[in-house]
């Protein structure tokens, strides 16, 4: 009895073994491949937003292999047969096609275009950042479609969430602005 007691559990250890050895691969491709992508689509050499099946991906990774398909893309509907080939450009280098870092490498160490502060590393936790469009209106960046962030990034200006929100009320309520002069400073 107490020998078929021992077997089960030894049993058991190789089981939660197992599943926690397969399980670390598996959560490794959850993290890597989820988030939103910025790929040049193989048709038409453009800029396109696509997310990775990042479940699917985990799940092929805790099996086998990771196996890599697309969950959404810029391009959809329209497009949703096409053979899925920019996966390739995931594959290769999976981080440095993260809209987020395409983003946060944008912005570091450039000046906000009104108070002159450097931006450091981006965090998910703080406002987002904003731009400055050719016709002077601030956007967050979080608000523009990320496919055509690589085209608005060559036209536009980076904003510090503080300025951006300033800007936004100055040219919603003009009226309720005053501009006051700056005094000069006294000598002494
Ligand atoms: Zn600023």
């Amino acid at each position: 009895m107490t020998g078929t007691i021992l077997f089960v559990i030894a049993l058991l250890a190789m089981a939660v073994g197992l599943f926690v050895f397969r399980a670390i691969p598996g959560m490794r491709a959850y993290f890597e491949y989820r988030g939103k992508r910025l790929i040049t689509c193989p048709e038409t050499h453009k800029p396109a937003a696509v997310d990775v099946a990042a479940v699917e991906a985990a799940v092929g990774a805790f099996v086998s292999e990771p196996a890599l398909r697309l969950k959404q893309c810029s391009r959809w509907p329209e497009r949703q047969d096409c053979g899925q080939e920019c996966l390739q450009q995931i594959e290769v280098d999976p981080q440095n096609c993260l809209v987020w870092n395409i983003v946060a490498n944008w912005y570091e160490g450039k000046k906000c275009v009104y108070c002159h502060k450097t931006f450091g590393k981006l965090n998910h936790l703080d406002h987002a950042p904003a731009l400055l469009s050719p016709d002077h209106k601030t956007v967050e960046w979080r608000e523009l479609c990320p496919e055509q962030l690589p085209d608005i990034f060559s036209t536009h200006s980076p904003v510090c969430w503080n300025c951006h929100v300033a800007q936004t009320f100055r040219r919603l309520y003009p009226e309720l602005v005053v501009e006051r002069e700056q005094e000069p400073k006294r000598m002494m």
